[in-house]
């Protein structure tokens, strides 16, 4: 579960706990505080992990189990809509015991060792995910313009 503050700027600022799935948390932290559109980043350590590689020849996600502790170097994400539900899309860029770094798209299974967030709500129009047929993907869905 999420600890956190609300600063005066408008930033969700804390922490998540220990054995917490990284994705599902942060998205109850959206979900908990209306955030409909947004940014998070995060950094700290995972027990394990779960990085997906999106194939674009086969439209879909090989997923890589990482077993074994592993830092977040970076986690860098967004905030949307998705089923009338907010959804966090997330890259992270992990690290092993020698410094080697990898990663990839963020998916369910990834559980938290120690982490620090920050999530920025952004205030305006909803963006709203569909299913793109081209990549195959839930991209952001536009309004063509007239
Ligand atoms: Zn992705």
């Amino acid at each position: 579960m999420a600890s956190y503050i609300h600063t005066d700027n408008g930033y969700f600022v804390g922490k998540l706990d220990r054995g917490d799935d990284l994705l599902e948390a942060l998205t109850d932290v959206a979900r908990e505080n209306g955030i409909r559109l947004g940014q998070v980043k995060a950094i700290g350590a995972l027990e394990k992990a779960c990085i997906a590689y999106y194939d674009q020849t086969t439209k879909t996600y090989n997923y890589l189990d990482l077993s074994g502790g592993h830092e977040i170097l970076n986690l860098t994400g967004n905030i949307s809509r998705k089923d009338g539900e907010p959804m966090v899309h997330a890259h992270v860029t992990l690290s092993d015991e020698e410094g080697r770094a990898f990663g990839g798209h963020l998916g369910k299974g990834s559980v938290v060792f120690a982490c620090e967030f920050w999530i920025q709500p952004w205030i305006g129009p909803d963006l709203v995910r569909g299913f793109d047929e081209d990549t195959g993907l839930p991209l952001w869905e536009f309004q063509e313009p007239e």
